[in-house]
C-alpha cells in the first residue's frame, strides 16, 4: 500500500468501450411489456420515444459497445476523473479501514449524469431529432441534459418537478444558461399535468409525473425524442465509465475493494461504479466485494418496494418494467435529495438486488447530512444530498468493520457536489430537517394500485 492519495489516471487511460452486465447476468432478465397486450416490447413500440441507435442499445447483449470519437472529445473535459483516498475522513474516524471515494462531480454539470447526457444527445443528433424533452428532479439531469443539447446543437425542454423548481432556483437558471426551455411540473404544458393540477393544484410534483409530461410533450411530435437520466439498460452502460476507471485506479493504488457503495435514486452511478467489478465477479465466479447500494428511508425502493412489473411514470404512458417500485403514483416527502425521490428503480439493478447480488441499506435524513459535514470538514469537498447517502454508508461500513476488528476496503461513489443545494444545507444547519420514514401504510395503499401484468400471474 503507498502513501498517493490521489490515484489520477493519464487522459490514455480513457475507456474506449462501455460495458453491459447484461451478457454476464446470473439470471435471464424480464422484458419490458406494452401495458395494453402484455406483450414484452417491441422496438417499434420505442421510436415514437427514442431514436433507433439508443433503442438498439437499450435492448443490446453485447458485452462492450465503442465509445464514439465525438463522444471521447467531450468526456476528456473531465475525464478519467479523480479517484481519492480519503485519509482524512479515516484518520477523523479513527478506523484502519480504507474509504476511497470515485468522484464524479468535476464535470461541468458537476454530477456523473453528463456521462450519459453527452452520449445520448450525439446518438439523437446522429439519427436527426431536433428536440429533446425530459424530467429532472433536483435539476441535475436537466442540467446535465441542457449541456450535452447546447454541445450537439439540440433544442431541450425541461419538465422540473415543482418542489425543487421552488427549492433550487439556480440549477434552473443553469439550465436556461445552457440553452434549455424550462417548466414546473406539474405544468399546464400537457394534458398529465393539467390533469394533475385539476385534482391537486398545490401538488408538489414527482419525478413519475415529470416523467408523463415529458413522454406525451416527445411522443406529440416527430422531430423530438425523449430521454432519460437513469433506470434504462442504455444509461447504466453509459455509466460504466466510473466503474472502468475505478478499476485501473485501485489497481495504481494496490488495493481491491471489500465493499463498494452508491447511492440510489434510479440505479445509474451505482451501477456505473459496481456493474464492472461485478461482472468481473460473475465471469470469474469468484466472490468479489459486496456490493452496497444506498437509499433514503423516506423512498425506500429496494428495501421495502415490492419486485414487479409497473409503470416508469405516474400517469401509466410508459411500458411496464420488471423492477423494485413503490407504486407509480407514489409521491414522496420533500426530502432534500431530490435525485433519490423516484418510485422505480433501475430493472437490472433491480434483478440483481432480487437475487442477492447486491445488498440495498437505507440511512435517514439528519445523519445523512451529519456525514455530508464530516465529509466537507475533513475531506473539503461539499457533497450533493444525494451522494451523501453513500457516505453514511461508508462511514458505516469502516465503523461496522472496527467494532469487529476487521480493516475493510471501501470504495464509495461521490456521484456530485453539493453547490447548487447549499439551501438545503443552511436549513440542516438551521435545525430545519427532520428524519422521515416512509409509512407501512402509505406503501401497502400504492402498491394495491400496481397494473395487473395482462400476460398472467398478477402483478407480482
Ligand atoms: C441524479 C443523481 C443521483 C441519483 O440518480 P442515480 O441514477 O441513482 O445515480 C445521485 N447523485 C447525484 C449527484 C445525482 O445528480
Amino acid at each position: 500500500m503507498n502513501q498517493r492519495i490521489n490515484f489520477q489516471l493519464p487522459e490514455s487511460e480513457l475507456p474506449t468501450v462501455w460495458t453491459n452486465i447484461v451478457p454476464d447476468l446470473p439470471v435471464a432478465p424480464e422484458p419490458p411489456l406494452n401495458p395494453g397486450t402484455g406483450e414484452p416490447l417491441t422496438p417499434d413500440e420505442l421510436a415514437p420515444l427514442f431514436p433507433p441507435s439508443l433503442i438498439e442499445q437499450e435492448m443490446s447483449s453485447a458485452r462492450t459497445i465503442d465509445i464514439p470519437g465525438e463522444v471521447l472529445d467531450v468526456y476528456r473535459l473531465w475525464r478519467p476523473s479523480p479517484l481519492i483516498r480519503a485519509k482524512n475522513l479515516e484518520k477523523h474516524l479513527g478506523v484502519s479501514s480504507r474509504i476511497y471515494y470515485k468522484y464524479e462531480g468535476t464535470s461541468p454539470a458537476g454530477s456523473h449524469k453528463p456521462n450519459t447526457a453527452i452520449a445520448q444527445a450525439f446518438y439523437n443528433k446522429h439519427d436527426g431529432t431536433r428536440r429533446l424533452t425530459t424530467e429532472t428532479g433536483a435539476g441535475q439531469w436537466g442540467s446535465a441534459l441542457a449541456l450535452a443539447s447546447s454541445f450537439f446543437d439540440l433544442e431541450c425542454t425541461v419538465y422540473m418537478v415543482r418542489v425543487s423548481y421552488d427549492q433550487k432556483p439556480y440549477r434552473r437558471s443553469l439550465m436556461q444558461v445552457y440553452g434549455a426551455d424550462v417548466f414546473s411540473s406539474p405544468s399546464r404544458e400537457t394534458e398529465a399535468g393539467r390533469a394533475v393540477l385539476a385534482q391537486y393544484p398545490d401538488s408538489p410534483g414527482s419525478l413519475g409525473i415529470a416523467i408523463s409530461e415529458a413522454v406525451e410533450d416527445a411522443a406529440g411530435s416527430n422531430d423530438t425524442c425523449y430521454s432519460l437520466g437513469s433506470v434504462l439498460n442504455h444509461v447504466l452502460m453509459h455509466q460504466s465509465v466510473i466503474g472502468l476507471e475505478a478499476q485501473k485506479q485501485m489497481e495504481l493504488a494496490g488495493d481491491q475493494p471489500d465493499y463498494v457503495v452508491g447511492c440510489c435514486g434510479g440505479g445509474s452511478n451505482f451501477a456505473g461504479l459496481a456493474f464492472p467489478f461485478l461482472g468481473d465477479a460473475l465471469r470469474s465466479q469468484k466472490s468479489g466485494p459486496e456490493f452496497i447500494a444506498v437509499e433514503p428511508s423516506a423512498c425506500p425502493t429496494l428495501t421495502r418496494g415490492l419486485y414487479a412489473y409497473d409503470f416508469g411514470d405516474s400517469a401509466g404512458m410508459t411500458p411496464l418494467l420488471k423492477m423494485h417500485t413503490l407504486g407509480h403514483d407514489f409521491v414522496p416527502a420533500g426530502i432534500h435529495a431530490g435525485g433519490l425521490r423516484y418510485h422505480g428503480e433501475a430493472p437490472l439493478l433491480s434483478l440483481l438486488a432480487h437475487h442477492g447480488y447486491i445488498k440495498p441499506r437505507t440511512v435517514n435524513q439528519l445523519p445523512t447530512f451529519a456525514a455530508a459535514l464530516t465529509f466537507a470538514r475533513t475531506e473539503g469537498i461539499l457533497p450533493a444530498p444525494e451522494s451523501a447517502h453513500a457516505i453514511r454508508a461508508a462511514i458505516d461500513l469502516a465503523e461496522e468493520g472496527e467494532d469487529r476488528g476487521e480493516e475493510r476496503s471501501i470504495l464509495f461513489c461521490l456521484s456530485g457536489h453539493g453547490h447548487f443545494d447549499l439551501g438545503a444545507y443552511e436549513a440542516y444547519l438551521a435545525g430545519e430537517l427532520d428524519d422521515y420514514v416512509y409509512p407501512e401504510s402509505e406503501i401497502t395503499a400504492a402498491l394495491d394500485k400496481l397494473p395487473k401484468n395482462p400476460s398472467g400471474g398478477g402483478p407480482r
